[in-house]
């Protein structure tokens, strides 16, 4: 039986290893970039994942694979709803930046 922090930096290692092999087969993902539908933010292509309707950024997967593999979750969507506040967070940040920038 592996304890948590055993688990974690497993999933770390995996989902790094994911990053690094988009990179090698693909560089130019690494400035592909899209909107994570987790976290909201861009992020780019390399080590992103397609679950379902969902793409999640290489961080997301990170936590999205730490979840299940702790039993914390048990699909995505229960991550990208665990997520949306800090989701509305960044998409108020964008609105008000782009505020910032038409009143400049
Ligand atoms: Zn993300």
């Amino acid at each position: 039986m592996k304890s948590k922090e055993e688990i974690i930096e497993e999933m770390q290692q995996v989902v790094e290893q994911m990053r690094l092999d988009d990179i090698e087969e693909r560089p130019e993902l690494e400035y592909e970039l899209f909107d994570c539908s987790c976290c909201g933010q861009t992020k780019s292509y390399a080590g992103s994942i397609q679950y379902g309707e969902y793409r999640l950024c290489n961080d997301c997967v990170l936590l999205a694979e730490t979840g299940f593999a702790l039993n914390k979750i048990k699909d995505v969507t229960e991550l990208i709803n665990a997520m949306e506040d800090k989701r509305l967070e960044e998409i108020c940040n964008f609105i008000k930046q782009d505020e910032q920038r038409h009143n400049n």
